[in-house]
């Protein structure tokens, strides 16, 4: 936008006349905003699971005998809105860990064996054999970089992945090299599932910006995944890059240069 925003105050400056000043405080009324939205979606996405537990506890304090018939039908709700807390208060504190950690970018060397292991047997515990999981682990190549941060980077593409395809479903982890001699490797996540409008890939990683909300609820979204993503791809010098059509899926590929890429132990 090329509104500006800018703060004019009169001064005196001498006995007869007075001094104009301007600022242009637009970044600053940027930064306030940002902050100001992500408070008011923070409160709004606890609000709800707490009206919904609060509600249920209200029935059962007001009952002079607890029907356990009741409780056995409300307790799964109740769980159920409590783990949305727990995941939107973890991905919180992930999103500031990585806000506060030192700018230098994570230089351990992470087997990528190991990493890719992980989350193949995290994909097919989220899946349930409700999908194929389909795996092609053709790069040697390791990385430098934080392995915890990968890992929960990498996770979030394969839980979106897995969250946003129907049953029947494939979805494709693929670790490549690539580059026009190879000189670059590429991770990916490729699913058959519902796919996302063009007009909303450009704002994706924004926090708790979702394409439908409903949607992204109901399957145990809290919104902050692709902000993660962004953010671990950014320390460690990658690049996303987002390719889907609606109704007919979506590819998240990470791509990391020459100088990010480690020999195999
Ligand atoms: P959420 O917790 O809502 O999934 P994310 O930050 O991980 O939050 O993703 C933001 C939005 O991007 C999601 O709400 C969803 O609309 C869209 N999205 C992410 N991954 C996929 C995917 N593989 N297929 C379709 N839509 C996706």
């Amino acid at each position: 936008p090329t509104e500006r925003v800018l703060a004019i105050q009169l001064v005196p400056f001498d006995s007869t006349r007075k001094l104009l000043l301007s600022r242009d405080i637009t970044q600053i009324e940027r930064v306030q905003t940002v902050h100001r939205d992500f408070v008011a979606n923070v409160s709004h996405e606890l609000r709800t699971p707490l009206t919904v537990i609060g509600g249920f506890l209200e029935t059962f304090a007001d009952m002079d005998e607890p029907d356990v018939g009741m409780l056995k039908q409300f307790m799964p709700m109740m769980l159920d809105q409590t783990r949305r807390m727990q995941s939107l208060v973890e991905d919180l504190l992930t999103l500031s860990r990585l806000e506060n950690s030192p700018k230098a970018v994570p230089n351990e060397k992470v087997n990528m064996d190991e990493l890719l292991a992980t989350l193949r047997v995290e994909a097919e515990g989220l899946s349930r054999g409700r999908h194929k999981v389909v795996f092609d682990h053709s790069s040697s190549r390791w990385l430098w970089g934080s392995a915890q941060e990968l890992h929960s980077a990498f996770g979030n593409l394969v839980s979106n992945a897995i969250r946003y395809t129907p049953e029947g479903g494939t979805v494709t982890l693929a670790w490549r090299d690539c580059g026009e001699k190879g000189e670059k490797a590429v991770f990916s996540v490729s699913d058959t599932g519902i796919g996302i409008p063009r007009e909303h890939i450009p704002r994706l990683t924004e926090r708790f910006y979702r394409v439908d909300r409903g949607r992204s609820r109901g399957s145990g979204g809290t919104g902050l995944g692709l902000a993660i993503v962004k953010h671990v791809l950014a320390r460690h010098h990658a690049k996303l890059e987002i390719a889907s059509e609606a109704d007919k899926g979506s590819t998240f590929s990470v791509v990391f240069g020459a100088e990010r890429l480690a020999e195999a132990e």
